[in-house]
């Protein structure tokens, strides 16, 4: 997990509780909000009933003593109903949302969501269908399943396909799921001495989660100075036998795509293993790239970051699982199949891996996926993965002066630097990065990956004008000059918002969710 979550957390009620230098609690809406809890009245209530027409019920009558509780909802906030809304409305004007502005997360693609996505995902024959409705009634919400299948299937090369893991992660350990099913069936008890699987340092941290998951045990691959895997290593691990497979993000998590991605396979495919890639990056390939016929066997994709549907703090997401034609056999149930004109669930597939979410997955995020390919095309698609790249190479141009640039190749989607020009005046990667929100911008991916030391990783992903852009290297360029000239003003930074630097590791390891009346006030710790 990389710090950049937490600045998703920074903005949410959650940490609230957590930062005792809060400032001043009043009721001025540009002030710090108390929290619902404590705007609470004795007696003030947001709507009043209809007196009864009907005879009361004996509640003893209808639900046994023992099943009721006895304590009288204490802590429950009584506001009225203009309490709630001004107090909602006030916090959700603290976010910061990708309808904002840039949000240039590196690794999680936070681009624009189209409206129509979003109604298409509300149509209410989709919205409304029950999970449980019978095939003969939910043939559209079936086809549209399926339809969605073949288009992953043709953007990435591989002919199986499974939406149903929920994330990213989930349809990571999907995959090497496959990757072992596949190798039990393959070699029988010799599959057991077949456990290692190759990750490089570079890799997000939810691979090596996976892996450990599935069973089995990783070794890392080193990466080269150039950013890229060091295939002389990565030959030395092979060369050491019982490797099971090969988990790789392309382009790579620094942003550089691995040039050397066919031999890679065929390296891998020799010691008899098979390759997995993580397809989070897929923003820089769709259209123009695919997985597939680089050799990778198994990928999975998130339809939350690539096919837009707006994701971050946790919201339902959707990791499909794509592979090679080998590993279809073990793909979840149950799958969607089409028979003469009809889509049937088919449930009948012996060497499947098992169910791994309920029902078929989120469902919404499919529908914005599907609406997102459609509007697009084949020839939108393309467009968007170039500007996507080009937008990232802008960026890298236009900073390399001011920043250190670690890595001297063009970068695909995403574009990493570090802090190293600037730290000699004490100033950070956190700082830059705090100091980027006075500036109106989220900040970017910080210190991930581990492999570049105060890392800043950087994607702006296409849904950025040229106007956009060079007001983001224009505040950059503006916070490397105050780092020289003024670093104090840089680390003491955020001066714009209502809390200034939060206690993080402490607001994640130990949060207090819930708040108790015997609790020490907001009001009075301030
Ligand atoms: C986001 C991401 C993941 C995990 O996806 P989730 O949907 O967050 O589980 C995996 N790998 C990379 C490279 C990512 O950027």
């Amino acid at each position: 997990m990389y710090l950049s979550i937490y600045y998703k957390k920074w903005f949410s009620t959650y940490t609230y509780f957590n930062f005792m230098s809060i400032k001043k609690v009043t009721q001025h809406p540009s002030q710090n909000e108390a929290l619902i809890f404590e705007r609470s009245q004795t007696g003030r209530v947001g709507y009043k009933l209809p007196k009864l027409d009907v005879e009361e019920t004996n509640l003893d009558e209808i639900i046994p003593s023992e099943l009721r509780r006895t304590d009288d909802l204490e802590g429950v906030p009584e506001v009225s109903e203009v309490d709630v809304i001004r107090h909602f409305t006030r916090i959700s004007t603290w976010n910061y949302s990708i309808d904002l502005g840039m949000y240039p997360l590196g690794s999680c693609t936070m681009k624009y969501n189209s409206r129509l996505n979003e109604k298409a995902a509300r149509i209410a024959g989709l919205a409304n269908l029950h999970p449980l409705a019978p095939e003969a009634e939910s043939q559209g919400a079936l086809e549209l399943i399926y339809r969605l299948q073949e288009d992953l299937s043709e953007i990435t090369g591989l002919p199986g396909v499974s939406l149903q893991p929920a994330a990213g992660a989930q349809g990571e350990m999907t995959g090497v799921l496959l990757i072992r099913a596949f190798l039990d069936q393959r070699d029988g008890e010799e599959s057991k001495n077949r456990r290692v699987m190759l990750i490089p340092d570079s890799a997000h941290g939810t691979n090596p989660a996976s892996a450990a998951l599935a069973g089995f045990t990783v070794k890392t691959i080193r990466s080269t100075a150039e950013g890229l895997t060091d295939m002389e290593h990565l030959q030395q691990l092979c060369d050491e036998g019982g490797v099971a497979g090969l988990m790789l993000t392309n382009p790579n998590t620094v942003g550089i795509f691995e040039t050397n991605i066919k031999e890679i396979c065929e390296i891998i495919h020799a010691a008899g293993g098979l390759v997995y890639m993580d397809g989070a990056n897929m923003n820089a390939l769709v259209g123009v790239a695919r997985p597939g016929d680089m050799g990778v066997d198994v990928i999975h994709l998130n339809l939350h970051k690539t096919f837009s549907t707006p994701h971050g703090g946790g919201g339902p997401g959707c990791g499909p699982c794509c592979c090679s034609a080998d590993l279809q056999p073990f793909l979840p149930v149950p799958r969607i199949v089409k028979e003469d004109e009809k889509y049937k669930l088919d449930y009948d597939l012996p060497e499947s891996i098992g169910r791994v979410k309920a029902f078929f997955g989120n469902f919404g995020m499919m529908i914005r996926a599907l609406a997102y390919i459609y509007t697009h095309g084949a020839e939108g698609l393309r467009e968007a993965t170039e500007a996507a790249v080009l937008n990232a190479r802008y960026l890298a141009h236009y900073l390399a002066e001011d920043f250190d640039k670690p890595f001297d190749s063009d970068p695909m989607h995403e574009v990493i630097f570090s802090h190293k020009k600037q730290s000699p005046t004490g100033v950070h990667t956190l700082d830059i990065a705090k100091r980027l929100i006075d500036y109106g911008f989220h900040p970017m991916t910080i210190y991930f990956p581990l492999i570049v030391e105060g890392a800043m990783l950087i994607e702006p992903t296409e849904s950025v004008g040229r106007q956009d852009l060079d007001a983001f290297i224009e505040a950059m360029k503006d916070i490397a000059i105050e780092a020289i000239e003024n670093p104090q003003l840089v680390i003491d930074a955020p001066h714009s918002t209502r809390i200034g630097r939060l206690d993080e590791a402490t607001a994640a390891r130990k949060p207090v969710l819930r708040w108790r009346k015997d609790m020490e006030t907001l009001s009075k710790t301030a």
